[in-house]
């Protein structure tokens, strides 16, 4: 639904509004404003539609991220990735992986590195 033409109407109809107030015709002011009811109700609609609209492409936006193939090719040590060199920050392989995500890891117990968004473990 087109939001732009309830909104175009709906000003157009109060320019009409302000212009019979001047003469005061109860009558064609009421279905003036019948017809403005009806436009904004539109318009408001339109805004739902909209709004729905935006978070079914945000979602769809955000698998289609997920799906990416990742475009950096990571090298791996202890487990982990690492890339461009820099061997002292190490990323989480499933992460990187599964959702093309950079995971820091952290030191763990045992000298085991661990995610810190999924909590994945590697040695
Ligand atoms: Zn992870």
């Amino acid at each position: 639904m087109d939001i732009i033409s309830p909104l175009n109407n709906s000003l157009a109809l109060l320019s009409r509004l302000r212009e019979i107030s001047k003469h005061i015709n109860e009558a064609e002011i009421k279905n003036v404003l019948a017809d403005l009811s009806l436009e904004l109700a539109d318009a408001k609609l339109a805004a739902a539609d909209l709004k729905e609209q935006i978070v079914s492409l945000r979602e769809e936006i955000s698998i289609l991220k997920a799906q990416q193939a990742p475009t950096e090719k990571p090298e791996v040590e202890r487990g982990c990735y690492y890339f461009d060199g820099d061997i002292d920050r190490l990323y989480c392989a499933a992460c990187y992986d599964s959702k093309g995500l950079k995971s820091l890891t952290a030191r763990g117990p045992g000298n085991y590195r661990v995610c810190g968004v999924c909590k994945h473990a590697a040695k």
